[in-house]
């Protein structure tokens, strides 16, 4: 058995209009090479201008992670020739970049599903070496033996999120990429869709045999684009370093690509080092004091969802799984506390919008925030089952009609479906009529079969022309035939 050491290199773009050092739109889906420059396009004497709001975002995903940001940061050239990137460098950070440190939790309920049971390390905390901003090269696309080449995505503003090597399993770095994404969108700082290829991610992976050896030759595998991929590339890495020291061959510093059809890693090349690139400092930009936009991103953080769930609870003794489940999206994080009023319990609320409201509308594929039922109109139909109109199934089926007649609140869509507010008169009245009709039903419920007052419960809902509570009928017939219970 091998240790495995895993870190990290996330690529993702920043949430901005234009691109990092020109004008140009940062617009996902155009016709190819229309988003295009002298700058992006990487032509002779075209000069860069840094896009504020990219700096602005990363040194607030920055704060989100616990990074610290030094007063200065700079722009540095990294070499290298590929057709994806004209100029031959790729204006990014080396030295000092935006963000250095901090850290990323990772949350259980990010974990695949079928590994929420066997989580190792509960509650990790991964450290982050730095944040770093860059430029993204042009999209190629490969056509027999020639390559199209897209510069629309040329020069997109790009963070690179570096951790250090302290994740242990292809389950970790599932559920790394999901609790990132999640804090990163919620932040607004990216949209981090790997789908979209707005976060792709490197993962570097080595095997030792000890702890006490050092690090195992690190195997590089490039650009993964979803997050089960890069589960099933480190399963398979695993296993293939694993077989290889068990045949006796070491493993060398190299780079290889994962073919998702194959389910396998190929050797691409023997890994450069940093050195090859020849970094040096960027003449074209200045380096960049970072003082007045810290202070200006420390009054906009935004709570993290685990700072939110960790608030749930205490406030509103929610259970860790309820309040990871309400917190985990800023919508629905949003929904929740705008639906919360003072005379309906928050547990019943988050209750209710997690068994009933959620199922409904992804059924539906109704985004939360596009929701017909409003806080508003939640309120209203969480009031009826609260003063005792309707009863959580009867409140599921008085929900779905809402939501196909927006202009209708809880109360009128309710009285339409022939749920009464209940009258407890008449309810008293009716107890009385079903125990007088059925004496010996009430006498084995006295004789201590409780169960059969769910008998009696259904005879007088076929009774009555009103359709009251049954768990309110339930009661009021326990309280006559067994009052001292
Ligand atoms: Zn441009
Ligand atoms: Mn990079």
């Amino acid at each position: 058995m091998y240790l495995v050491t895993i870190g990290l290199e996330v690529h993702c773009q920043v949430n901005t209009r234009t691109k990092m050092f020109c004008a140009c739109a940062t617009s996902f889906g155009d016709e190819p090479n229309v988003n295009i420059c002298p700058t992006c396009l990487g032509l002779p004497g075209a000069l860069p201008v840094l896009n504020q709001v990219a700096i602005e975002k990363t040194i607030l995903s920055g704060m989100m992670l616990d990074c610290t940001t030094p007063p200065i940061s700079k722009w540095d050239r990294k070499n290298y020739f590929y057709p994806d990137m004209p100029k031959n460098y790729q204006t990014t950070q080396m030295e000092l970049p935006l963000c250095i440190g901090g850290n990323v939790p990772l949350y259980d309920h990010c974990y695949p599903a079928d590994a929420q049971k066997s989580i190792q390390r509960p509650n990790q905390i991964i450290r982050l070496n730095r944040i770093h901003l860059e430029e993204d090269v042009a999209k190629s696309t490969h056509l027999g033996n020639a390559s199209l080449i897209d510069f629309n995505r040329a020069g997109t503003p790009l963070m690179e999120i570096v951790t250090e090597p302290d994740l242990e399993s292809a389950e970790e770095a599932f559920a790394y990429l999901r609790s990132l994404q999640m804090i990163l969108v919620q932040g607004g700082v990216s949209d981090a869709d790997m789908e979209k290829g707005q976060m792709r991610c490197d993962v570097n992976i080595s095997l030792r045999r000890n702890a006490s050896d050092p690090l195992g030759a690190k195997v590089e595998l490039k650009n993964l684009n979803s997050t089960s991929a890069v589960r099933r590339a480190i399963h398979f890495e695993i296993e293939r370093q694993t077989e290889e020291l068990n045949a006796g061959i070491a493993q060398i510093q190299s780079t290889r690509r994962w073919d998702d059809d194959r389910g396998e890693t190929q050797m691409m090349r023997t890994k450069e080092d940093a050195h090859d690139y020849r970094y040096f400092p960027c003449p074209d930009l200045l380096p960049l004091t970072t003082t007045e936009i810290v202070d200006r991103m420390k009054k906009v953080v935004p709570e993290l969802p685990h700072a939110r769930a960790a608030r749930y609870q205490q406030d509103f003794s929610l259970t860790l799984y309820d309040a990871n489940v309400l917190s985990s999206d800023i919508h629905l994080a949003r929904y929740f506390e705008e639906t919360l009023a003072p005379a309906i319990p928050a547990k019943k609320t988050a209750n209710f919008l997690i068994n009933n409201l959620l199922g409904t509308i992804n059924e539906r594929n109704i985004p939360i925030q596009e929701c017909a039922v409003t806080p508003t109109r939640m309120r209203g139909l969480l009031a009826l089952v609260e003063n005792g109109t309707l009863a959580a199934n009867q409140a599921r089926e008085v929900l779905i009609v809402m939501l196909e007649t927006p202009d209708k609140s809880a109360a009128e869509i309710a009285d339409e479906l022939g749920y009464k507010p209940t009258d407890t008169g008449a309810l008293q009245e009716l107890c009385d009529q079903i125990i007088a009709q059925f004496p010996d039903k009430v006498a084995e419920i006295q004789a201590g079969n409780d169960r059969l007052l769910n008998f009696l419960t259904g005879q007088l809902m076929k009774a009555s022309t009103s359709k009251p509570n049954p768990k309110m009928v339930t009661d009021v017939l326990r309280e006559k035939i067994l009052p001292s219970a």
